[in-house]
C-alpha cells in the first residue's frame, strides 16, 4: 500500500473535487494525487495566521498492515496495523476531512441552484458529535459566508485552506485551470482572508493542494505562507458517486489508525456523503476509532 506519506512534517496523499476517484471504480485507495510521489517537507516560513504551527514535527509514520493484505494496495480491515509512530502509536484515530470546492468560476452555476455547500452534512457531522476538518477554498466562504462563520466557530469543527480558486498548482490537474505564474501565495493569502472574513474562528494553517497536484515550484511558492501541505491516506471516492454503500466501504477498507479520510462538503458533486458518514461513524467507532480533527491529528 501506499501509506501516507509524511516526511518533515507534511502530509501528503492526493485531493478531493472533480478529481477524486469515485467509489465503486476505484484507484487504489492510497493512490495519491499524480504528482504527489514524494511528499513535500515541511513549508518553512513564518506563520501568516494564528494559532501558528510553530516548530509542529509531526511523527505519523504509516506502516504495512500486518497480516496477509485482502489484495494490492488493500489494507486489511479492521486490522492492528502499527499506525503512527511516537507515544500515539495504538491510538485509534481517525480523522475525516471535507473538502468545500468551489472553483472561482462557479458563481453563475450557483446562482443556478447548484449546492456547492452542504449544510445537511454539516448538521448530520453535529448530530454524530463528529470532530471534522473542512478545507475550504476561499471562493465558497464568499458564496456561503454564514455557513463558513457558523463552521468556523463551532468547536467541533476547524477550516483549513484549500486554496481561493480550485485551481492547479501544477500542471496537468485533472482539467482544472492552472494558477497563474506567481499567484500561488496569493492564492492561499486570499483563501485566508476570505474565510477570516466571514468571522470564522477556528482557522488552522493546514493547505490541501487542488486535485492533489503540486511540484516542487509550487511548494517553494507555499514556503512563505508558513502553511504544512495535508492530503490523506484514504479516498472516499464520494465525489459524484451515486452509491453511499460503495462510498462507506471504501472509507472503511481503508481506515488504518491514524488515517486521514478526504471527502466532499459540497452537496451537488458530493450527493452521497451525508448517507457514508452515517454509515462510517457508527461503523468505525465499533471498531474502537475516535474521531480527531487534522490538527490533533498532527499533534499526535
Ligand atoms: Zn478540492
Amino acid at each position: 500500500m501506499t501509506a501516507l506519506a509524511i516526511l518533515g512534517g507534511v502530509v501528503l496523499a492526493g485531493c478531493g473535487g472533480p478529481e477524486a476517484t469515485r467509489a465503486g471504480t476505484p484507484a487504489p485507495a492510497s493512490s495519491p494525487g499524480p504528482a504527489a510521489k514524494t511528499a513535500p517537507e515541511r513549508m518553512e516560513g513564518p506563520p501568516t495566521m494564528a494559532p501558528g504551527p510553530a516548530g509542529l514535527t509531526p511523527v505519523f509514520e504509516r506502516r504495512a498492515p500486518a497480516g496477509p493484505a485482502t489484495g494490492p494496495g488493500s489494507p486489511t480491515p479492521g486490522s492492528a496495523a502499527p499506525g503512527r509512530g511516537g507515544e500515539a502509536a495504538d491510538d485509534k484515530v481517525v480523522a475525516l476531512t471535507f473538502d468545500a470546492d468551489m472553483t472561482a468560476d462557479q458563481g453563475p452555476r450557483a446562482e443556478a441552484g447548484e449546492h456547492f455547500d452542504n449544510p445537511e452534512l454539516i448538521a448530520l457531522l453535529r448530530r454524530l458529535k463528529v470532530p471534522a476538518t473542512v478545507f475550504m477554498t476561499g471562493r465558497w466562504a464568499e458564496e456561503y459566508p454564514d455557513q463558513a462563520r457558523s463552521i468556523g466557530t463551532d468547536p467541533l469543527f476547524e477550516i483549513a485552506n484549500h486554496s481561493y480558486s480550485h485551481y492547479a498548482f501544477s500542471s496537468p490537474c485533472y482539467g482544472l485551470p492552472t494558477v497563474e505564474e506567481g499567484g500561488m501565495r496569493g492564492e492561499v493569502e486570499r483563501a485566508f482572508d476570505a474565510i477570516r472574513k466571514t468571522g470564522a474562528r477556528q482557522v488552522v494553517p493546514y493547505f490541501r493542494f487542488p486535485g492533489g497536484c503540486y511540484d516542487d515550484a509550487s511548494r517553494k511558492a507555499l514556503a512563505p505562507t508558513g502553511v504544512t501541505a495535508v492530503q490523506w491516506d484514504v479516498v472516499s471516492g464520494d465525489a459524484f458517486a451515486t452509491d453511499a454503500d460503495a462510498v462507506a466501504e471504501q472509507v472503511l477498507d481503508g481506515v488504518e489508525p491514524g488515517s486521514l479520510v478526504v471527502m466532499h462538503c459540497t452537496r451537488s458533486a458530493a450527493p452521497v456523503t451525508g448517507e457514508a458518514v452515517r454509515q462510517v461513524v457508527p461503523a468505525l467507532r465499533e471498531r474502537g476509532y475516535r474521531f480527531v480533527k487534522v490538527s490533533e491529528l498532527m499533534r499526535g
